[in-house]
């Protein structure tokens, strides 16, 4: 066994759980971790103390053990009194549950485990209720009632994919066996580079990320830990970087300057330019020509609108032309607006962060659809936002650059040996040819 930092917490973690006796721990911590952090030396050593098979962390040597999933109107209630647990019982468990979770949080859809004694298998011993992939809560219904939480061992596998893109960024990843949520983990990276809108049939990426196992299922894609992304011609890298073990990483070039950018080219994720900024145009609701000091982007109603720069916003507020907009000052130079809102989502004097989101996309005010109208000011005059040219915020400082210059050469060699293949394996049966309907 190779005993790096991450071996030697898990045996830390598992001589607190044998010496104490506590079967729940929370405090696991997955950071970054590049090598595998597997399950595997958690299990063998398990089989010192347990050869039985173990279900949440519970011997079933003696029980019957059945999974089903919650159905519609289902509670606690008439789950259990199915297995002979009274309603006393019941309301104890209601209880008793309380400080650790809310029974009225169970939720159709998600799993939930039983274990029937094999001598009265009509009479249940634990109920196990799964949260999500990872969490469970144990409701120990023998002689003294108890109810606590519990986590399932979680894996984190560093995986790759690269492809070209020839239709959509979503399709690509999707064809290609990955988490399709990484499109947005990509969209976040490259916001303030990439016309997500507007990839080009020769664009290409690599990405290198984390992806979390429970089950030898995978659950969640965690971050990208590398990517390269060709867009027109042109390679952008990110590699993520922790200066910091109690903060977030952030994305840096080779070179150790951030990716991240005073502004995001955008403020949605994906969407499309439906009217560009210009001082004539033939306005589509009035029908005369008039300046569109602003640049339109469509996306179905609702879909969050981001902030494209860290501030304060300053209006917030419903008016007959703009409909529901806000607008942020972020900085004494900056200004942005953002019109058009279904739903506004902050208030006058709330500070923003970049990415946060502050509204949705609908059709209030004066507009054909829904459409965000983003406006840009810069010291008082309106300009196009997509004509500016910003400077990129702080780069790593100079501390880390040797850390950061050996992970950048790892890196790079594996993402030097991935090939963006199209893999024609599926893109020649499904034909996916249709260019016009191009989306992410
Ligand atoms: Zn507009």
């Amino acid at each position: 066994m190779k005993f790096n930092k991450y071996t030697l917490k898990i045996l830390v973690v598992l001589l607190f759980i044998l010496g104490s006796g506590i079967v729940f721990f929370s405090g696991f911590e997955i950071n970054r971790a590049p090598q595998q952090l597997s399950t595997k030396d958690l299990r063998t050593q398990e089989k010192v103390s347990a050869p039985l098979p173990k279900q949440f962390d519970l011997r079933v040597d003696s029980f019957e053990v059945h999974t089903y999933q919650v159905e519609r109107n289902q509670f606690l209630s008439n789950i259990l009194s199915a297995y002979q647990v009274d309603p006393t019982t019941i309301s104890k468990l209601v209880d008793k549950s309380r400080p650790v979770f809310n029974v009225r949080k169970i939720s159709a859809g998600n799993p939930y485990t039983i274990f029937t004694y094999k001598n009265d298998p009509q009479k249940a011993a634990y109920f196990i209720y799964q949260p999500n992939p990872i969490d469970y809560i144990v409701y120990d219904l023998r002689d003294t009632l108890n109810v606590y939480a519990g986590k399932k061992d979680v894996s984190v596998k560093v995986e790759t994919v690269a492809s070209d893109i020839n239709h959509s960024l979503y399709e690509a990843l999707q064809r290609k066996g990955a988490d399709p949520q990484l499109a947005i983990k990509l969209a976040e990276i490259y916001g303030w580079a990439i016309d997500f809108y507007n990839i080009g049939e020769n664009d290409w990426f690599k990405i290198q990320y984390e992806r979390q196992y429970v089950d030898d299922k995978p659950v969640d894609a965690g971050h990208i830990v590398s990517a390269v992304f060709s867009h027109k011609g042109k390679e952008l890298s990110a590699f993520y970087f922790e200066t910091d073990s109690t903060a977030k990483g952030e994305y840096y070039d080779e070179e150790g300057n951030s990716v991240r950018r005073a502004f995001l080219k955008a403020p949605l994720k994906f969407s499309r330019i439906t009217s560009r900024y210009t001082n004539r145009r033939l306005h589509p609701v009035q029908k005369v020509w008039k300046a569109h000091l602003g640049t339109d982007y469509a996306a179905p109603r609702g879909t969050p609108i981001i902030a494209t720069g860290n501030g304060v916003v300053t209006e917030s507020a419903f008016s007959k032309f703009n409909g529901n907009y806000v607008k942020v000052k972020h900085n004494g130079t900056y200004t942005t607006q953002y019109l058009h809102m279904s739903k506004r989502a902050v208030r006058p004097g709330q500070r923003v962060q970049q990415g946060q989101v502050i509204g949705y996309v609908g059709s209030t005010g004066l507009a054909t659809g829904p459409h965000v109208c983003y406006r840009f000011w810069k010291n008082g005059k309106q300009v196009d936002a997509l004509k500016q040219n910003f400077r990129e915020s702080t780069p790593l400082p100079a501390k880390f650059l040797t850390a950061f210059k050996t992970v950048v050469l790892k890196e790079q060699e594996v993402l030097a040996s991935l090939i963006p293949s199209t893999g024609d394996e599926l893109a020649a049966s499904n034909e996916l040819d249709d260019r016009e309907g191009k989306t992410l």
